[in-house]
């Protein structure tokens, strides 16, 4: 059984290696970045709500966020293990995530934590700007994402790290030499 989530700045590749990394393990990726995406593009209540969120950098409010999470790790295919990409992001929803793996009798079994300098991520981010013309990813907003990360999301590390779950892995390098990298620091 696997439970790992994935954390680390916008552009660290988390959501690269959380599609390859599922599949290698054989559980679903959650990425909370595409689901709220998914909800945009079809028009949802969630993806209007979700939207003046995202494209000002911000976060989605914990409310919105914990109850989309809560109901993706309900569906079957997640009873097995799955590996969180994108959440949690901040204080109070690493306590959420804690209340639903406790109230099925589970915990996680690792936090990767993504490394990446930020020189790296501001070039890999204006590159996928060019590339997939998400709507996040001008300069102004990746700014205000990066801010965010480091104002909310940066503390956790230290949260999993006191609990004994954090490992660090370097993000750079070729997208199958992180893989290989993280699956070995995995021991798996
Ligand atoms: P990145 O990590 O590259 O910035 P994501 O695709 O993971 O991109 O997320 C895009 C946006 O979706 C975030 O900037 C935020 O607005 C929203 N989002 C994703 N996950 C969360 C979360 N756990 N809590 C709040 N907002 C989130």
């Amino acid at each position: 059984m696997t439970r790992l989530v994935l954390l680390g700045p916008p552009g660290a590749g988390k959501g690269t290696q959380a599609k390859r990394l599922a599949e290698r393990l054989t559980v679903p990726a959650v990425s909370t970045g595409d689901i709220f995406r998914a909800n945009v593009s079809e028009g949802t209540e969630l993806g209007r709500e979700a939207q003046r969120y995202m494209d000002a950098g911000e976060y989605v409010p914990d409310s919105v966020t914990n109850a989309m999470v809560a109901d993706r790790l309900a569906e079957p295919d997640a009873a097995g293990g799955f590996l969180l990409d994108g959440y949690p992001r901040t204080a109070a929803q690493v306590a959420e995530l804690d209340r639903m793996l406790a109230a099925g009798g589970a915990s996680l079994d690792a936090v990767v934590e993504l490394t990446a300098d930020s020189e790296e991520i501001v070039a890999r981010l204006k590159n996928r700007a060019e590339t997939e013309g998400r709507s996040d990813d001008t300069e102004t907003v990746i700014r205000r994402r990066l801010e965010v990360y480091t104002e909310q999301t940066a503390p956790l590390t230290r949260v999993y790290s006191e609990r004994g779950l954090l490992v660090e892995v370097d993000g750079i390098g070729a997208v199958e030499d992180v893989t290989a990298r993280i699956l070995a620091t995995l021991g798996r």
